[in-house]
């Protein structure tokens, strides 16, 4: 391993799982961990499995090659003092000082950021927003979350909690969002919405392709399967896709006008259902945008790795 490259530890913490590694200034994993992050039993737990995963990839490292720490994390982060203030998937990890305890275990400078905030910069500096210092991300999984870099700075607003791109209302009157809210971009667009709207269509009775891929067990609708479902052709399946990716398209359209980004870029597990997904939202954009903006709505490039390479991103460039 070159030592003349700066390097940069990583680490994005989810409900599931943590994932570690070790990133070049090139964006280029060169060793990788992950172990389960299990919520239940409390930070302190996890976070020395996390000491003991950093200490066995450090190994052999030359101490003074690393020069920082990024941290991505699900949930609420204050960026000036590092503090996870509440997660939904982490909830024992209320008020954890993530900054200060990597800073004192490890002797290194460390940031963190929210996992969506950090996959911005990350599709930014790596990925599918490369040359561009105006972009909207935007995350389409289980949740909707997402980052605005606007003159190649992240907004982070007053508290750094801006970019909660999901819980911006779409219907005033829409179905009820995780967040209390009713109507929020993610209740209508995510694949939980996707999965909903399905639900409702099966259990009025609808003949879809979805209930041969679920055996007929309604419990086992998700996104995933109702994308499969439209993939080959179902009507239903279709028609539910169609409408989470037209209310994701007038979350979009409500963002270019406030932020006037060249490029948005469409990220998360939903996004892999290809132009399904992308060519409503573009049409609705088109439809709706006034006419001078222009806009380009793409695939993100990181995968998995946009929280990882967002947290070295946030380390190795100039965000804040
Ligand atoms: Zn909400």
């Amino acid at each position: 391993m070159s030592q003349s490259n700066q390097l940069v530890l990583t680490l994005d913490i989810g409900g599931t799982h943590f994932r570690l590694a070790l990133a070049d200034e090139k964006g280029q994993l060169l060793r990788q961990g992950k172990g389960d992050s299990r919520p239940e039993s409390g930070p302190e737990e996890a976070l020395g499995r996390i000491k003991e995963a950093i200490a066995e990839m450090l190994s052999g490292i030359e101490p003074g090659s690393v020069s920082g720490m990024g941290i991505a994390v699900a949930g609420l982060v204050t960026p000036t003092t590092g503090v996870l203030l509440t997660s939904p998937n982490l909830l024992s990890w209320y008020n954890t000082p993530l900054k200060e305890i990597f800073e004192h275990e490890l002797q290194l400078p460390v940031l963190v950021g929210n996992d969506a905030n950090l996959a911005a910069l990350g599709e930014h500096r790596f990925g599918a927003g490369v040359g561009s210092d105006d972009i909207l991300y935007i995350t389409v999984s289980t949740g909707i979350g997402g980052g605005v870099i606007s003159g190649g700075k992240l907004l982070t607003g007053s508290s750094g909690f801006a970019g909660e791109i999901g819980h911006m209302t779409i219907d005033l009157n829409g179905p009820k969002c995780n967040c209390g809210n009713v109507g929020c971009l993610e209740a209508m667009a995510s694949g939980t919405a996707i999965a909903r709207l399905a639900l409702e269509k099966l259990s009025h009775g609808e003949a879809s392709a979805i209930t041969d891929l679920i055996d007929g067990d309604l419990a086992r609708v998700t996104a995933k399967v109702v994308v499969e479902a439209a993939r080959s052709g179902d009507p239903v399946a279709q028609e539910v896709v169609h409408t989470a990716a037209t209310n994701l398209g007038v979350g979009v359209t409500n963002l270019v006008h406030i932020f006037n980004p060249e490029i948005v870029i469409l990220g998360g597990g939903v996004s892999q259902s290809g132009e399904l997904l992308f060519e409503p939202v573009r049409q609705v954009v088109a439809e709706r945008t006034m006419p001078d903006y222009s806009v380009r709505i793409v695939p993100a490039a990181l995968g998995d790795d946009c929280g990882l390479l967002g947290a070295a991103a946030l380390v190795l460039g100039e965000y804040l």
